[in-house]
């Protein structure tokens, strides 16, 4: 078996009760088989109490207030006080580690939805690498696509490497591992996998020779617009006719309103970030783009900063989804969700940044971002929903 890890992955630790949040609130905790007969079997009141506050016949503990049963005041676990650390269940014990399956291959990551994990995330500087190692352990998969997933893999190591070219403004970075995703997704749809070495050959010259911009400048594609259309970024684009920022992000908006949540709090932050920043129409938008980016965005002097968590943002989310589409074939629409996460984390940052009176921490960013993936991301209704989306409006 080959396991895959970025080089951040061994340095967590849960912050316990110093977390500003919990993760044994607001959500199920599904127990596995394993350590529901062992709860089965504790004896006294500690196995009274277990009895009483796990869901037997769907498998998850009892919430009191949205909260974990043994969730005590001081936000730590009753039951690692009482049984120790390895009466944990599966899922307590790894979260927020995050296995995607591929066979022989595990690919394992920290999750963004916990606010240590964020931090460890958004705060890396250095360009993240993925450690290779390897196991005697076998898989059985059937029906797995191998030639699918190399070509994915060879396409998202191109990709990464287009997303760390920290010499390329970021937006572009982005556009064109879009467009990439796009021209590979032709290529599933037409029948047409033998011309992708091609295309991935073509995008890693422009990458080395800085001349991503020729690759995307006629495209018509929504996100490149959203991302190179409103400046001076890519001329041929503007010329078009663009896709409003605006009413791309009036039209998402309501898409996040439906979906399901989790939270009050993200009920706040959708309806304040619809009033503060939309509720006065286009002019007033484009105002606090400008204002927001010349502050602390793409055209501040915090620059680098900014653009190093918007590459932390979208490796991060291109590594725990792309190669994801060798179960679906929906290469474009896996690219699409790494996007719409970073474009609305940024949006959402712009709101706090407006809110705050003009300032914005890395920690509020932290905030926002881990936020939004336990909203979004860690809801597989909330995902069937913005894929479905996405096939439909790109
Ligand atoms: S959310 Fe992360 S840091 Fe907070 S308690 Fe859970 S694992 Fe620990």
């Amino acid at each position: 078996m080959r396991y895959l890890k970025p080089h951040y992955y061994d340095r967590f630790v849960c912050s316990a009760d110093k977390c500003p949040d919990t993760c044994c609130a607001g959500w199920q905790i599904v127990i596995d088989e394993e350590s529901l007969e062992k709860y089965a079997a504790v004896n006294g009141a500690f196995g009274s109490r277990l009895k009483n506050s796990i869901d037997w016949e769907e498998g998850v503990f009892c919430q009191y207030d949205r909260r974990c049963s043994f969730l005590n005041e001081q936000n730590l676990c009753d039951l690692i006080q009482e049984l120790g650390p390895d009466s944990l269940c599966d899922t307590c014990r790894m979260y927020p580690r995050h296995v995607e399956e591929y066979d022989g291959l595990r690919e394992l990551s920290l999750s963004l939805s916990c606010p240590t994990a964020a931090e460890m995330i958004l705060g890396c500087q250095e360009k993240v690498i993925f450690e290779e190692s390897f196991t005697d352990e076998e898989d059985d998969f059937e029906d797995f696509d191998f030639l699918m997933f190399s070509q994915l893999e060879d396409a998202r190591d191109v990709i990464f490497h287009i997303l760390q070219n920290r010499s390329t403004d970021l937006r572009i970075r982005m556009a064109s591992v879009c467009a990439l995703a796009d021209k590979f997704q032709d290529c599933i749809d037409h029948q047409t996998s033998f011309e992708i070495d091609t295309i991935l050959a073509r995008y890693e010259e422009a990458n080395a020779g800085n001349l991503l911009p020729n690759l995307i400048k006629n495209s018509d594609h929504t996100f490149v617009q959203i991302l190179c259309g409103d400046d001076d970024l890519l001329p041929s684009v503007s010329a078009r006719q663009k896709i409003s920022s605006y009413h791309w992000h009036l039209e998402s908006i309501a898409l996040l309103e439906h979906l399901e949540r989790l939270r009050p709090e993200w009920n706040i932050i959708l309806a304040n970030t619809r009033s503060l920043l939309y509720a006065k129409g286009e002019d007033a938008y484009l105002k606090i783009c400008h204002d927001f980016q010349t502050a602390c965005g793409y055209d501040s002097p915090l620059r680098e900063q900014w653009e190093c968590i918007g590459e932390q943002l979208m490796m991060f989310f291109v590594y725990t989804y792309f190669c994801g589409s060798v179960y679906d074939d929906m290469v474009s629409t896996k690219m699409g969700l790494a996007l719409f996460s970073t474009l609305w984390i940024q949006e959402f940052c712009m709101y706090r940044w407006l809110d705050q009176g003009h300032s914005l921490s890395f920690s509020d960013i932290t905030e926002i971002a881990w936020r939004f993936a336990r909203e979004v991301e860690h809801s597989d209704n909330n995902l069937d929903m913005l894929e479905t989306w996405m096939e439909e409006n790109f």
